[in-house]
């Protein structure tokens, strides 16, 4: 599981560097983000929780029951939404509320 940050559109604030518990992602001579050893990644989606404009992506392999599927998560207060795009391009959007997350 891996994975895939848009130059085009991360901002470059380091929040996702800072975030992630194996220290897989840096900020290179342009600024933006990147995933150094792509292949140590857990898929924890802290990365994908904490980026601000949505410019990390988490591929959903078959083997996530996502078939090829791309994860990315858009805040608002204190919800998350978790948006799932299919390779046809059809999404499905889960939203939780974070002050919830100790709840069950
Ligand atoms: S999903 Fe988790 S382990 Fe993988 S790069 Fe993001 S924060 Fe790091
Ligand atoms: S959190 Fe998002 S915008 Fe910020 S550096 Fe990482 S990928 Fe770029």
């Amino acid at each position: 599981m891996s994975i895939e940050i848009s130059k085009e559109i991360c901002i470059g604030c380091g929040q996702c560097a800072q975030i992630c518990p194996g220290t897989l992602i840096r900020l290179g001579d342009t600024g933006k983000a990147f995933i150094s050893h792509a292949e140590r990644c857990w898929g924890c989606a802290s990365c994908v929780k904490e980026c601000p404009v949505q410019a990390i992506a988490m591929f959903l392999g078959e083997d996530a029951g996502g078939l090829g599927g791309r994860l990315t998560v858009r805040r608002e207060n204190t919800l998350l939404h978790w948006i799932i795009t299919m390779p046809d391009g059809e999404k499905q959007i889960i939203t939780l509320d974070s002050r919830d997350a100790n709840k069950y």
